[in-house]
């Protein structure tokens, strides 16, 4: 599959969480406190991760606000 080694692509994933005091401004869900982890993939492989913290929507996955170092 040498046509697809150009792709770039991001992934996000949550990593671990726990109920936070607030409420999504999008759909009034709760939020919670995430450990998020962004990986940057070339050809499907991890090459470069942050890890960052996030306040997250848990009823509809929306970021409501970020920490990021
Ligand atoms: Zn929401």
């Amino acid at each position: 599959m040498v046509f697809f080694c150009f792709l770039v692509d991001q992934t996000k994933e949550m990593q671990k969480s726990k109920p936070a005091a607030g409420t999504c401004s999008r759909c009034g869900g709760g939020a919670s406190v995430a450990d998020m982890k962004t990986a940057t993939r070339f050809c499907y492989v991890p090459f470069y991760v942050k890890s960052w913290k996030a306040i997250v929507c848990t009823f509809c996955g929306a970021t409501l606000r970020s920490y990021h170092d």
